[in-house]
């Protein structure tokens, strides 16, 4: 049963979708044609016009509204997100709407503190020379393509980031869950934008490729590492500035000196969370061999106690695509058929109508298996046992993605050491990862979980380009070239660069 289907009809496309719970249909929607998304440029270059001259203060009311909008929409935001995800509405409510509140006031309290120009104090000679500030201009319009694992927040997070730097935004969001990524222009609306200052493009690949096709300013991409490749290379063509957020593989070292119980409930929260579809999700969990079986014990238990329902009030919900259901389903009978067991859990929940994994511990895995190789994105516990903690890096940093981990140890010095050696672009010490929902930190993989930065300063001003502006001091034309300004010269290159007091003072 397909969770979406594009119908073609009258050389138009309809997206049909349907919720994971129960099959039930949800709206049809006709996707944007090529057409549609040429003129949505034309709309949002004319709004990003003027928006880039609002004043940082009225861009700052516009997106306090939006956060009163938000909180007093959030029983719809909510029930949209629910029809197309079936997640519990706990983590509705704190992975999406509260998340979108978050952003929203800690940007706003500091967008004009970082938009602000930068004196820049330069250096050496050319400090009696000249003066020079950095300004940061909007670069014009973001277009933003998301996938449907955080259906609302992946796209609002980046308009509220694009909007107060002063861009406008076309957001693509994933045809799986097209409604709730409708909401982002909905909110805006009702918060009073400025017209086709937040446009969403409703439709497949073809209407993400089109929306680089009209070449935006800038592309941020949230997705799979398949996807992100195709956009890096259509951007790189067009030398359009992209930032590339994929998928991960987290693994999670578990060290002898652990708090075990601790360990084994971040191991269960990270696995399960968001049924398991959650970009820094656990997916590996080394445990030490000499608490090997109590960490499993523990975690089996935690993980038999979960209630999986297709009601509000549940630890795992639904997985949200049956495309991704398949993946999971493979991977663990790739795992079985090589010899890995199954503690608990280990297929689709029987006793649901809808898109349900049951939520699942598996142990004897090993690196021949796909369960620990590919992104599973499902509720799924996955223990390897090793000899010792050295062991568990190598077997960490053995993956093509190097997106988050995590490492439970109670000598905190030992764990940032371990930290260090992890290639991966955030860890956690005694936690699950969530560097996402942080937003004073950047965000970003390594190797094949990503390119650049979201969230944080570095993220933000990722929106704006930094332009320096050199002011002169003394008009700064030494022609015509002579044996005496050679000469002076080279007596300036001695007095700052051959003394060490003056590369002190003036470095
Ligand atoms: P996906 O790559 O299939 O789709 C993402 C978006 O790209 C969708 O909107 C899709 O329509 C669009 N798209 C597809 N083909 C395109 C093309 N040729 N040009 C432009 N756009 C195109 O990913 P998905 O299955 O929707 O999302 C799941 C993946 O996202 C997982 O791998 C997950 O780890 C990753 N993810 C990463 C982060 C992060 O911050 N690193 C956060 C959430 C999800």
């Amino acid at each position: 049963m397909a969770i979406f289907t594009i119908k073609n009809t009258d050389n138009k496309k309809i997206l049909c979708t349907q919720s994971p719970k129960n099959f039930a249909p949800l709206n049809e929607i006709e996707c944007a044609t090529k057409e549609d998304v040429a003129n949505a440029f034309i709309r949002a270059r004319e709004a990003q016009s003027e928006w880039k001259h609002v004043p940082i203060q009225k861009r700052i009311e516009l997106l306090e509204r939006l956060a009163t909008i938000i909180s007093q929409q959030k029983e719809r935001i909510i029930d949209v997100v629910i029809s197309e995800t079936g997640k519990p509405k706990q983590e509705a409510l704190s992975m999406e709407v509260y998340s979108a509140l978050d952003s929203i006031v800690f940007y706003c309290k500091r967008a004009k503190k970082w938009l602000a120009d930068e004196s820049i104090k330069l250096h050496g000679p050319m400090r009696f020379l000249k003066k020079c500030k950095v300004i940061y201009k909007p670069r014009g319009i973001i277009g933003i393509i998301t996938p449907w694992n955080g259906p609302f927040i992946l796209s609002i997070n980046p308009v509220i980031q694009c909007l107060l730097s002063g861009n406008a935004a076309i957001v693509k969001p994933s045809e799986v869950t097209p409604l709730s990524g409708q909401l982002v222009e909905e909110m805006f609306v009702l918060a009073g934008a400025p017209k086709n200052l937040v446009q969403v493009l409703i439709g497949d690949g073809e209407v993400g490729e089109a929306l680089i096709t009209n070449k935006p300013d800038k592309i941020s991409f949230t997705g799979s590492v398949a996807t992100g490749r195709k956009v890096a290379e259509q951007c790189g063509r067009l030398l359009i500035p992209f930032s590339l957020e994929l998928g991960g593989k987290d693994a999670m070292v578990v060290c002898e000196d652990s708090n075990i119980k601790e360990a084994a409930q971040g191991a269960v929260m990270g696995s399960c969370m968001n049924a398991g579809q959650y970009c820094c999700g656990t997916e590996r969990i080394y445990v030490t061999e000499s608490i090997y079986d109590e960490f499993v014990e523990e975690a089996t238990n935690i993980t038999a106690s979960l209630n999986q329902s297709d009601q509000d009030i549940a630890d795992v919900g639904a997985t949200f695509w049956d495309k991704q259901l398949d993946i999971i389903d493979d991977h663990v009978k790739d795992a079985v058929a090589k010899g890995a067991k199954i503690l608990v859990g280990g297929s689709k929940n029987p006793s649901l109508k809808g898109l349900y994994y049951l939520p699942t511990v598996i142990v004897d895995v090993d690196h021949s298996m796909k369960i620990m190789q590919e992104e599973t994105f499902g509720p799924i516990v996955c223990i390897m046992k090793v000899k010792d903690e050295e062991e568990a890096m190598r077997l960490a940093n053995d993956s093509k993605y190097g997106l988050n981990g995590n490492i439970w140890t109670q000598n905190l010095n030992k764990g940032l050491a371990m930290a260090r050696s992890l290639d991966t672009g955030a860890c956690s010490i005694n936690d699950m990862a969530m560097s996402y929902g942080l937003n004073e930190v950047p965000f970003g993989g390594l190797k094949e979980s990503g390119l650049g930065f979201v969230n944080g300063k570095e993220g933000f001003r990722s929106y704006c380009h930094a332009m320096p502006v050199v002011i002169g001091k003394k008009p700064s034309s030494i022609y015509p070239y002579t044996q005496k300004s050679y000469h002076q010269l080279e007596q300036a290159i001695k007095l700052f660069f051959d003394n060490k007091l003056f590369r002190k003072l003036f470095g």
